[in-house]
């Protein structure tokens, strides 16, 4: 047994003769997975997420295993009962997790799906501290937040790599390093790298370089005083990133070095980006990818060859971007208040879709709140497309509703994703069926024509969190729709959903005899999960959430049919004549 097992093994019996605890997963060997700490200092909002992932990306381009896992400090058992408007989207994982925003930028930047196992809160820790409390598991110990909460987290990390067998795994800790919510997980990481010996970690502070307009020049006590704060609760940082609006001074860089104790050349400066695809670039560039791996000893682990490859790849990639592009716009409804976070995956799906087609996707968001017949024909008289997201009650619905029915009436491309889908059916079966009354039960409950209705599973459910309809399921494509031409005539497709309501049975016949087409649905069951008008030049809608799963080197076929169909409106472009076959023929390629 190495030394290290040693260790560990002593650790992780509970006994009440040992003040030590510190469980760890049966066949847990130390050594084989290294951990990298993402620490923020100074204020929350620098990209700790971001920097974690470019790193994680360039650690698995040199063919090593990396699995992230995000830790967040607030009490929620998980990000399903928290407002976007606050908080950013609520993620939805394949396995159903409903999780951070950031989870999403790990996905996108990995090309991995992840799962429920790269994400927790304080509240799971403290739940499942407490389940083992009552389940008698701590043998009558005094439960304390060391060792016992500092051990859920770090057996929460090591069965992280022993599950993924991961070489790194990355761990960001939400928050800023002096908050109280997070000093546990902090603490944790302390004694997790103790433990597992030199090496075996290595702690990346990031931090924030202010330039007050006033003077003119960067400051960096506002740094050297996060860093301490860290330093005070037991961690030396490895690596220093500092963020800032420009490219950080030498200078600087020496301060910060010399009252931090880390090495000029790991103290690495960090300047805003226009997108953050060029990130990896710049981080490689400066030598952060070896400064890592040395500090991990797992140089002997990576393959060059095979990164020369993922590099050529992800270069031709960021290469479009800086590619000459088209203008278009399309408009989103939505608040108009922190939109950015609260539809992230949506602007991240279209910035994808525009590189892939050489467009420059503008938004324009619409507050529906006000939106009449009378008024939607100017107000939607400058986009080029419109997409209604996924959203909750019954705020705006009508002004959404006469947004569809003025994209559906005149011929302007349209993407309904779930909320989005559901209000489609209303206004079809309002305005086209004839169904005056249509609406959903979600709107209004005693609606006469529920034509969206709530899911007979969701009916017996109480309660809030984690109940709806989550997570990747399987949609069955129907042969020679567009949806179906689209997807490379596929038979199936995954997607993720996170809903209560569906299209109510009873109605799909009137809807599909009025020439409403259901080209994607659950198999087995009746649920309807894609519908097209297939005379309009594009009117598709989903149930599901496909800007989820959108990725830079795999954009999602809907919206790049959408931004197809938008450039075909605006320029009439020859190439785009039949969207959906340049749409599909993009997809294919790049995937
Ligand atoms: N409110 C709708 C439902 O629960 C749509 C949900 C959504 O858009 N995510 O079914």
């Amino acid at each position: 047994m190495a030394k290290d097992d040693n260790l560990l093994s002593a650790i992780s019996k509970i006994s009440t003769d040992s003040e030590f605890f510190s469980p760890v997963p049966d066949g847990y060997k130390s050594g084989r997975t290294r951990y990298c700490f993402v620490v923020g200092t100074v204020m929350s909002g620098l990209g700790k997420g971001i920097f974690s992932s470019c790193a994680a990306k360039l650690m698995q381009d040199k063919n090593l295993r990396v699995s992230p896992i995000k830790l967040e400090g607030y009490l929620n058992v998980d990000s399903g009962t928290l407002n976007p408007y606050r908080h950013g989207e609520v993620f939805v994982l394949d396995d159903g997790m409903e999780c951070d925003m950031d989870l999403g930028t790990y996905e996108r930047m990995l090309n991995q799906d992840l799962n429920k196992d790269n994400f927790t809160t304080s509240g799971q820790i403290f739940s499942s501290v407490l389940h083992k409390e009552r389940h008698g598991d701590y043998l009558g110990r005094d439960v304390q937040m060391i060792p016992h909460v500092t051990g859920e987290v770090k057996l929460k990390l090591r069965s992280l790599a022993l599950k993924t067998n991961a070489d790194i795994v990355f761990v960001e800790i939400g928050g800023t390093a002096g908050d109280l919510e997070n000093a546990y997980y902090i603490e944790a990481m302390r004694e997790l790298a103790y433990e597992e010996g030199p090496n075996s970690s290595c702690f990346v502070a990031l931090t924030y370089i202010l330039e007050p307009k006033t003077l003119g020049e960067q400051k960096s006590k506002a740094a050297q005083l996060g860093i301490k704060q860290l330093m005070q609760l037991g961690i030396q940082p490895d690596i220093i990133a500092c963020r800032a609006a420009r490219e950080v001074s030498e200078k600087v860089r020496q301060k910060i070095s010399i009252y931090s104790n880390v090495p000029l050349e790991r103290v690495f400066s960090m300047p805003d980006s226009a997108s953050i695809y060029t990130i990896p670039a710049s981080m490689r560039d400066c030598g952060i990818d070896f400064a890592i791996l040395k500090l991990l000893k797992i140089e002997d682990r990576i393959n060059l060859r095979q990164e020369r490859k993922a590099w050529a790849k992800w270069c031709e990639f960021i290469d479009k971007i800086e590619l000459p592009k088209k203008k278009i716009t399309i408009g989103i409804t939505g608040k108009y208040t922190s939109v950015r976070d609260s539809y992230a995956s949506i602007i991240n799906a279209l910035e994808h879709a525009g590189i892939a087609l050489s467009a420059d996707v503008r938004i324009k968001w619409i507050e529906t709140t006000d939106i009449t017949d009378a008024n939607v024909s100017r107000i939607l008289s400058d986009v080029d497309g419109i997409i209604v997201p996924g959203g909750f009650g019954t705020r705006g619905s009508e002004g959404k509703i006469a947004c569809i029915e003025y994209a559906r009436v005149n011929d302007l491309p349209y993407l309904g994703l779930c909320f989005g889908f559901q209000l489609a059916g209303i206004e079809f079966a309002r305005n086209v069926c004839g169904l005056t009354k249509a609406n959903s039960t979600e709107i209004e409950p005693s609606c006469p024509e529920p034509v969206i209705d709530i899911l007979p599973e969701q009916k017996k459910l109480e309660g809030l969190g984690g109940n709806m309809r989550l997570g990747g399921r399987e949609i069955e494509l129907k042969p020679d729709t567009i949806t179906w031409e689209l997807f490379g005539k596929a038979k199936k497709v995954r997607m993720r959903f996170r809903h209560r309501y569906e299209v109510n049975p009873e109605y799909i016949e009137l809807l599909e005899n009025s020439g409403m087409v259901f080209s994607g649905k659950a198999p087995a069951h009746p649920i309807m999960q894609i519908l097209e008008l297939p005379e309009h030049p594009f009117f598709i809608a989903t149930q599901a959430h496909p800007c989820l799963t959108s990725r830079p080197l795999r954009p999602e076929p809907m919206f790049v049919a959408l931004v197809a169909a938008a450039m075909k409106k605006r320029y009439n472009d020859d190439k785009l004549s039949n969207p959906i076959e340049a749409a599909a023929k993009v997809c294919s390629a790049i995937n």
